[in-house]
């Protein structure tokens, strides 16, 4: 097992094995990167039994795709690691929940985010990526012409609704605890969107619990519909970032370039953690472009350690031109051919 006295060094850590993680990490195993990847195995789309919009893979089971992404990274020697990472220390140091510390030239954090759901309304875990949903893009297709309900949780639901509607001409938007303005009721009317005024209570299944069978208000009346969308407020896990230092933009999220790199030196951020919007082959490109521009930094800082070597060495080499090779010596040369890595060794 590692320890702090003697642990392991990797080229890069990745801490979430989603499409940004593993995407990343399958980058850098065929950049002849040493990599691990940490995942605590829950994530976003779990609850949803297929995954569209991803071209090549549409329709497949979300945790096949993980599968056979994990499969591609272990081929190319990457290694997969079971746990949770409960903090990362400058250096890195990636300590895992069960004591194990990994120890990082660079680290990724793709942990991914949470989605707050209504959970006044009952019924809402129950039925989340099945008959209740965030995403046209994701599931519109499927549900398609159908009845459709849309959950008035905040004031972004309005535009949810006019969205929707692409889908479905039959969408009724129910104002639950938001308030409509006049303009909301203008612009929902015109494009044909019915409104439901009232507080809803639950989420009502059909008899085999199979799919959604109405929307329940607080007077007890169930409307009926197929499917309901909501817009869930969206928690990023951020911690590990946020405790390392990374600034956050002005909406709260970590800030980063086009790259994934964050304020911190050393530190990458990929996928949901850091863009609630991003789709599963968007996550998948960001993890990629990370892998990059990790791998060329490490470029960078290789050379110019190889650089200050061969300075070093042919400094060493004329002061000691006429004298014996000596243990002192010795470590004088490891120390500027492999500096910190050799603690791996
Ligand atoms: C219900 C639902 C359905 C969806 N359907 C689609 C769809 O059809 N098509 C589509 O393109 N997108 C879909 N999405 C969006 C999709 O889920 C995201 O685009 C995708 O999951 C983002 O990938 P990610 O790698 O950033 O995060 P995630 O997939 O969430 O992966 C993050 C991983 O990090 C792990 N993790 C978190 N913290 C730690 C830690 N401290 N230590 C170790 N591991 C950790 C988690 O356990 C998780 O395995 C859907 C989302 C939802 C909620």
């Amino acid at each position: 097992m590692d320890t702090q006295e003697n642990p392991q060094v990797y080229d890069v850590v990745v801490v979430g094995g989603g499409a940004a993680g593993l995407n990343a990490a399958l980058v850098l195993a065929r950049a002849r990167r040493r990599v691990a990847v940490v995942d605590a195995g829950a994530p976003r789309n779990a609850p949803a039994a297929h995954m569209h919009g991803f071209l090549s893979r549409d329709g497949m089971a979300p945790a096949q795709l993980l599968a056979t992404g994990r499969t591609e990274v272990a081929g190319y020697g990457g290694e997969l690691i079971t746990g949770r990472v409960e903090a990362i220390e400058h250096g890195f140091f990636v300590r895992l929940a069960e004591g194990r510390v990994l120890r990082a030239r660079r680290v990724l954090v793709a942990t991914g985010c949470r989605d707050d759901l209504p959970e006044e309304i009952a019924g809402v875990r129950e039925r989340w990526g099945k008959d209740l949903l965030h995403c046209p893009y994701c599931h519109g297709y499927e549900v398609r012409d159908q009845p459709i309900g849309v959950l008035g949780t905040g004031p972004s639901a309005v535009e949810h609704a006019l969205l929707v509607e692409q889908w479905s001409s039959d969408v009724i938007m129910f104002s639950h605890t938001l308030t409509l303005t006049a303009e909301d009721r203008e612009r929902l009317t015109a494009r044909k969107v019915q409104i439901v005024e009232g507080q809803v209570t639950r989420l009502v299944a059909a008899s085999d619990g199979d799919r959604l069978r109405g929307v329940e208000l607080a007077d007890g009346q169930v409307v009926p519909r197929a499917a309901v969308f909501l817009r869930p407020h969206n928690v990023p896990h951020d911690d590990l970032l946020i405790a390392l230092g990374c600034q956050r933009d002005s909406n709260g999220w970590v800030d980063t370039d086009a790259s994934g790199r964050t304020s911190v030196f050393g530190v990458w951020a990929a996928g949901n953690v850091i863009n609630p919007r991003a789709q599963v082959i968007t996550a998948a490109g960001q993890g990629s472009a990370a892998a990059i521009a990790i791998n060329h930094d490490l470029i960078d800082e290789d050379v110019e350690r190889a650089v200050e070597a061969s300075r070093t060495l042919a400094t060493i080499g004329r002061n000691t031109v006429r004298s014996e090779f000596s243990a002192e010596l010795e470590a004088q040369v490891t120390q500027v051919v492999l500096g910190d890595r050799r603690h791996g060794l």
